[in-house]
């Protein structure tokens, strides 16, 4: 058997697939041979990454043969998701895999916690993944019943939504509340054909990270992770080698929070 997976023209949307761990997502499930709608409120980035992976596919095919294209969408509204979806169905003929990446992060001691910043970050990270999954679903179900092919719905949880954190509470509540709604609905719609897993990164350099300093933290594989480490388990999540796997939680942290930490 080859370890190598093709997902032969699978077609997957990539929430905040503009930058950070969401392109190297979109980048890796290119790779592997999908048809990528990179999704985010990055135009200028989304959009250059859709040119760069499409022209490096199809070597001068005519736009209709576009194996990557890009979507403005703010996961907050969910009228724009309901027309990235018939966009991508317009452009791609199906929906086949959701990854729900695109995610804020705010931090205060939680007396200091605004109601704003809590409402922003739930808005993205909590309510986005939702209004996606729900937009999402009917056309991964008439898909089903129309072709017996089933739909693979990733959430990008966090370690935050396995363990507290300090001054990060907005956070840790939505990636924990991300991990809760990944398997409802798993159970809810394995019938229907639907898998739903959270994935659940570590540090990983990005944006995001940057204020983080690596060196605090004790990773047992020695080192911080980069964007391309967690795309693995996004590419086994799209493909059927993980056709039996749904309401799972894939941590992905060098090991960071298996331990227990010494004072
Ligand atoms: P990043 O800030 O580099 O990228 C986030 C992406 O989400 C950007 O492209 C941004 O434009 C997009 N986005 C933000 N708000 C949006 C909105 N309203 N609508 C659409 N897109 C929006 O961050 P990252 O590190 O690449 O994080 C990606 C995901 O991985 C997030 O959900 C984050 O919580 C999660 N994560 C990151 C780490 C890490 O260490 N970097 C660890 C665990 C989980």
């Amino acid at each position: 058997m080859s370890a190598t997976i093709d997902l032969g023209g699978r077609v997957c949307i990539v929430t905040g697939g503009g930058r950070g761990l969401g392109a190297a997502y979109a980048r890796a499930l290119h790779a592997a041979g999908a048809r990528v709608m990179i999704a985010d409120i990055l135009d200028d980035e989304g959009a250059a990454l859709a040119a760069e992976l499409d022209s490096a596919a199809r070597d001068g095919a005519g736009d209709a043969d576009a194996t990557a294209r890009y979507h403005h969408l703010d996961v907050r509204d969910e009228d724009q998701w309901a027309t990235v979806i018939a966009d991508t169905v317009a452009a791609f003929g199906a929906v086949d895999v959701l990854v729900n990446n695109a995610g804020i992060v705010n931090a205060a001691p939680v007396e200091h916690l605004t109601t704003a910043k809590w409402d922003a970050v739930i808005a993205v990270n909590l309510t986005g993944v939702f209004f996606g999954c729900r937009a999402v679903v009917p056309q991964m179900k008439a898909q089903f019943a129309a072709t017996g092919t089933g739909g693979s719905i990733i959430n990008i949880s966090s370690v935050e939504g396995m363990r507290g954190s300090p001054g990060l509470h907005g956070y840790t509540a939505s990636k924990f509340g991300v991990r809760g709604l990944s398997q409802s609905m798993a159970v809810e719609l394995g019938p229907s054909g639907i898998r739903v897993n959270s994935v659940h990164p570590g540090f990983i350099r990005s944006d995001m990270s940057a204020r983080i300093d690596p060196a605090r933290l004790d990773i047992p594989l020695g080192r911080p992770g980069e964007p391309g480490d967690v795309a693995g388990t996004i590419v086994f999540l799209a493909s059927d080698a993980s056709a039996f796997t749904t309401g799972a939680e894939f941590v992905v942290d060098g090991g960071m929070i298996t331990g227990i930490p010494h004072k």
